[in-house]
């Protein structure tokens, strides 16, 4: 039997996924080998890797205009290579802060370049977003960028920015895939593969080929996205086993109904867990209704003593890693593609009997 696993990544990764890596584990399709053994410029495993980036097309509907990489060094190693490539000549950059990982992107990009912060959350301690009336873009920015969903917090953008002519940047690390997502309007989108996508090791990388090719001077061939976009993301040994397991879930994906089916899925997910939240005194989530991530759900308890008990006994309940960040305290559930349904209803039940009991 396996748990109902909240954890905000490492994530809980579709049962039937980890299964079929189960039985292709020792010998991949009559190959007498693992995929983790295979060769990265091999027929066996080429073949992987290219159905794998054709899925994740199918799936965003991503056009041929867009190169897709397939990358290490996680969504942190983005925050650095964004400002080294896309800055194309020009000195300053929009980014919009809107929690924590906001703000490590734009300490990264002041290494770089002169960062204009277009509309700031800290002063509501990241619970909304200003209008965008109100925030000060600059028309000759390099790019904007932004944080679609804040893991921490539990913010999260309802719409995408109109940012005209300006090149926009997305950390997608919590949220691509969990809904249809138009990436024409993208200059950039990336996203550490650990939350929704597969496992750990793996950063995908969606990006406009026209704006390769003009990296800052003294940038390392590793750190230039047109390294990896002119050698199919295999100029070094990729992280195979994650873009293969990767793969597999772009598969459950399509054969599950797509993303307009997650997208179904995950609303209500949220939807009821939030209508839970709200519906108790007992339960508090700070985020304004209009901003609230549908992927990571913060909340805490009337009583902080109680935290401890709560943890506890939802986890003999099979509900586990609740724990909110170490930030913010209090708890948070987040409930990616893979947990199922049944696991926010177990959880909201599971809160119910707590309340009853303590509240
Ligand atoms: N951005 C966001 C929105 C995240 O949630 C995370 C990981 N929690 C990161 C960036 C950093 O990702 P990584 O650990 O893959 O560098």
């Amino acid at each position: 039997m396996r748990a109902f696993n909240f954890s905000a990544g490492p994530a809980m990764l579709p049962t039937e996924v980890i299964m079929q890596a189960q039985d292709e584990m020792l010998d991949w399709r009559g190959t007498g080998m693992s995929v983790m053994e295979m060769s990265h410029r091999g027929p066996e495993y080429t073949s992987i890797a290219t159905e794998a980036e054709q899925d994740l097309r199918d799936l965003l509907n991503i056009s041929d205009d867009y190169a897709v990489l397939f990358l290490q060094g996680g969504a942190s190693s983005q925050f650095s290579m964004i400002p080294m490539n896309l800055l194309r000549g020009k000195s300053t950059v929009d980014y919009l802060n809107t929690g924590a990982w906001s703000q490590k992107a734009i300490a990264e990009a002041k290494r770089y370049a002169q960062v204009n912060v277009a509309t700031d959350s800290t002063a509501n301690r990241f619970t909304t977003i200003a209008d965008q009336a109100d925030w000060q873009l600059n028309s000759s920015a390099a790019y904007v960028h932004y944080t679609p969903n804040e893991t921490i917090h539990g913010l999260e953008f309802a719409e995408i920015p109109d940012v005209g002519d300006v090149p926009l940047v997305a950390d997608f690390s919590s949220t691509l895939l969990s809904r249809p997502l138009d990436v024409s309007r993208f200059a950039l989108i990336y996203a550490g593969a650990q939350k929704n996508i597969g496992p750990a090791g793996l950063c995908l990388v969606i990006v406009r080929k026209d704006l390769l090719g003009q990296t800052l001077p003294g940038t390392p061939v590793m750190f230039d996205y047109k390294t990896h976009a002119d050698n199919g993301s295999m100029y070094n040994t990729p992280a195979t086993y994650s873009w293969y397991l990767s793969g597999l879930v772009f598969k459950w994906l399509k054969r599950n109904g797509g993303l307009e089916k997650m997208g179904e899925i995950n609303a209500r997910k949220a939807s009821k867990l939030y209508q839970a939240i709200d519906g108790s005194d007992f339960y508090n989530n700070p985020i304004d209704p209009r901003y609230r991530s549908w992927m990571n759900i913060p909340f805490t308890l009337a009583n902080s003593a109680l935290d401890k008990q709560f943890l506890q006994m939802a986890a003999d309940n099979g509900l586990l890693t609740l724990k909110g960040h170490r930030d913010l305290g209090g708890m948070r559930a987040s409930i990616y593609n893979a947990m199922p349904e049944q696991g926010v209803d177990s959880l909201i039940a599971f809160m119910a009997e707590f309340e009853r009991q303590y509240g």
